[in-house]
Parts: C-alpha cells; sequence; structure tokens
C-alpha cells in the first residue's frame, strides 16, 4: 500500500505540508457545516502531534487576507488548543462530568444500533461505515451521533466516546470527551439536539418519518425509541506491535515520542537517539483500533532513525540511562522524567476558561496586536 492511499490521508511529511497550503478559509467559513464542505482533514496531523496548531495559523494568517474572512477558521482551530488546556489545567477530572452530571441518563453502555450502523438514519449509519474504514467523520455528524448516543439513547457519554476515539485516525482525548461533554449537556448549559431536517439539509439527503422526524419541542421530551434501547458494554482491543531491542547512544539524549507526537521537525538537526515510546498502560486505557497503529508507525517513519519501543517509561529510563531524556509537554506525559520541552501552541493564554468565547476573546486581542 502505498503512503497516499493510507485510507486517503497521506502519511508523508510533504504531503502533508501541502495539505496546509491548500486550506481555503473563506470558503470554509461558508461551507464546514456541510457534508461537502470545504473542511481540511488535518486534524489526524494535528492531533498525532506532526503538525502544530500554529503552523497552521501562521499559515493562514500569512495568506494576507483581512481578518474577518479568515476568523470562522482560526476560531475554529482554536477550539483544539481551548479543549487541551482544559485537559493540562484539569488533567483526568475530564474523564467525568466536567461542570455539571449528565442529565436524564438510562445507562452507562454503548447504543448496539451506532455500533452496528443499524439506527435507520442513513446519513448517521452511512458515516459511521465511513468512520470504521477512513477514520475519518466530519464534525457535523460527530455531533449528530453523540446527540443519539446521549441526548436520544440516554447513554452516559463516557463509553460512546471511547467507542468514537478507538476507531478516530485523528483520536484526541480532550477534543472527544469534552466534545462529547458539550453535546450531552455536562460541559454545556445544555443538551445539544439534531432533528431529521437538520440532517437532510447538511447532508443532502431528503429521509422522512424517522425517530428524528420531529419538532425540536417533541425531541427534548423523547423517550429512547426501541432501536436505541439495546446497548452493550464495549470491548475494545488494541494489540501494539512486538517489541524490538532498542540500541542507544549513551553519549547521546533520547528524545521520546508518542501517540500524540510525531514531530518530524522537533530538534531535528540534533542528533539525539530517538525512540517512539508506546506504554501498554496507557493503550489500555485509551485503546484504539489497529488502523490508528499503522496509520501512528506510518506517521513515524517521517522521522530518521526512530525506534520502536513498547514498554512502560520506567523500563526506558532504566535503558537510556544515564543519559538525558527530552520529550514534548502532554498530559498524558506528567509521569515522565526528564527534560521537558513546551509545544506550540497556537496563543499565550493558558488556563481554564469555563466558555470558548471567554477564552477566545483573549486570543483575539493576541491576533490584534499581531
Ligand atoms: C463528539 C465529537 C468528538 C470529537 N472528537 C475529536 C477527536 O477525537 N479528535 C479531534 O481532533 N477532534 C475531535 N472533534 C472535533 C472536530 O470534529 C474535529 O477536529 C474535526 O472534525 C476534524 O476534521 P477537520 O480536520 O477536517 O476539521 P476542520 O473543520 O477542517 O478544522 C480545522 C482544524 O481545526 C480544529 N478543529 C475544528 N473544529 C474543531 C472542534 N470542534 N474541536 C476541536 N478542534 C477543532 C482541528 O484541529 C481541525 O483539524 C470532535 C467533535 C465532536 C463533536
Amino acid at each position: 500500500m502505498t503512503q497516499e492511499q493510507n485510507n486517503g490521508f497521506a502519511t508523508e511529511y510533504r504531503q502533508i505540508l501541502s495539505q496546509i497550503d491548500r486550506v481555503d478559509p473563506v470558503k470554509y467559513a461558508k461551507t464546514r457545516n456541510f457534508a461537502d464542505g470545504a473542511v481540511t482533514r488535518l486534524s489526524p496531523y494535528v492531533s498525532r502531534g506532526v503538525i502544530s496548531t500554529r503552523m497552521i495559523l501562521e499559515k493562514i494568517l500569512g495568506l494576507g487576507l483581512a481578518f474577518d474572512r479568515t476568523e470562522k477558521f482560526i476560531q475554529e482551530l482554536a477550539w483544539r488548543d481551548y479543549w487541551q488546556q482544559i485537559w493540562v489545567s484539569k488533567g483526568d477530572t475530564i474523564n467525568s462530568d466536567l461542570k455539571q452530571p449528565q442529565q436524564d441518563v438510562a445507562h452507562q453502555q454503548m447504543p448496539l444500533a451506532l455500533v452496528n450502523a443499524a439506527t435507520g438514519i442513513n446519513a448517521i449509519d452511512e458515516a459511521i461505515e465511513e468512520l470504521y474504514q477512513s477514520g475519518y467523520m466530519h464534525n457535523h455528524m460527530r455531533m449528530y451521533v453523540a446527540a443519539v448516543a446521549c441526548n436520544i439513547g440516554k447513554s452516559h457519554w463516557r463509553m460512546p466516546a471511547q467507542w468514537m476515539y478507538y476507531h478516530l485516525l485523528d483520536g484526541d482525548w480532550a477534543s472527544n470527551a469534552l466534545s462529547w461533554q458539550w453535546v450531552a449537556g455536562s460541559n454545556a448549559n445544555k443538551k445539544y439536539f439534531a432533528n431529521q431536517d437538520n440532517i437532510n439539509k447538511y447532508f443532502h439527503c431528503n429521509q422522512k418519518n424517522t425517530f428524528l422526524d420531529r419538532t425540536y419541542a417533541e425531541l427534548v421530551q423523547i423517550q429512547a425509541p426501541p432501536v436505541l434501547v439495546h446497548s452493550l458494554q464495549l470491548s475494545l482491543p488494541c494489540d501494539l506491535p512486538d517489541n524490538r531491542t532498542i540500541q542507544l547512544d549513551p553519549q547521546l539524549p533520547t528524545l521520546v515520542y508518542n501517540y500524540y507526537n510525531l514531530d518530524p521537525a522537533w530538534r531535528q538537526n540534533e542528533k539525539a537517539n530517538r525512540i517512539l515510546l508506546l506504554e501498554p498502560a496507557l493503550f489500555n486505557e485509551y485503546p484504539v483500533a489497529p488502523k490508528n497503529i499503522d496509520f501512528m508507525l506510518k506517521l513515524a517513519d517521517n522521522i530518521p532513525g526512530i525506534q520502536l519501543f513498547c514498554g512502560e517509561f520506567e523500563q526506558l529510563q532504566k535503558l537510556a540511562s544515564p543519559v538525558a531524556i527530552i520529550y514534548k509537554e502532554h498530559p498524558l506525559n506528567r509521569h515522565y522524567k526528564g527534560q521537558q520541552d513546551p509545544r506550540e501552541w497556537m496563543f499565550q493564554v493558558q488556563g481554564y476558561f469555563p466558555s470558548f468565547f471567554a477564552f477566545w476573546k483573549h486570543c483575539k486581542k493576541e491576533i490584534k496586536a499581531w
């Protein structure tokens, strides 16, 4: 399989960079909510840390367009950093209901009809099949799926979120868990609902007589329809590659890469041992599908001399001692020991903001100052 054929997502660094050049922020603003809108499909590369939101922002600002023409795109990009900042500030508490308990929860499982892509809502079922195949799902569709699981099917958000994270090529636990919580109303003032008319409009279909073919006043009161009543405790198997012996040069520092940092430009001109660390304990807690492991390994090929190590950080630390270990800051690396490099945020704005727009207000000031 060539890199280009990897489920429609290139894995070669040069191709990824050229994809940033093709972003059209003006068309994006007008069409992004539609199934065939000018979305960028850059998220798998941002999530895997191959490129940063900052890199994309600089490219967009470099286009020299008036701010009001690029604002919508930059704002959407900033959601990524917003969710990450919450993860940094709140740590593992994002794994539970963040602002308030999710209301009207019938169970903690996953509706079977979603797993089987058999809800009867054609656009949703097709999108789930597509997710299983390619690892991508449009943002608006992610919202529909989460609303069906949590607000119509009455699941608690956590297990359905893990299911989606497992299958997404761009799985990012902050964007994922916090968006699910936003839809389910545990990280927002109210739950998000979409009816069949909305889906028909944005996904260019014309389905009628489904359980979503109702007014919003009806939808907020709906009992779980029979098709969503069956639920199951998911098992999400995650097989890591076999471990191999690594060779470390004791004269050189060791740079640690992982599922969230595959940046080929990171300290690229320095002589170093480069290790892709895959920790079984972490993948046990946040499992991902085989195609995502495969995608990650292909992205790692962009880093010359990188060696794979499947084991816990402490095991690597013993092997690397006494050389310096260097890694990039990330909430899942808090147990690493060594020298921590900062990551490239879009803005200087740091910390927890209870609403995106409070965060965005500060970001906007920085853009204006540029
Ligand atoms: C229920 C749910 C689960 C989600 N899970 C994830 C996830 O696991 N990983 C993930 O990367 N995103 C997640 N998102 C956010 C969003 O759906 C994706 O980032 C976006 O669809 C990626 O496609 P794109 O690159 O074509 O985005 P575009 O629309 O082209 O946006 C450009 C970039 O901006 C950022 N961005 C845009 N919208 C959002 C958003 N709402 N939240 C965060 N960042 C955004 C992304 O980095 C994206 O690559 C989730 C959203 C929902 C509603």
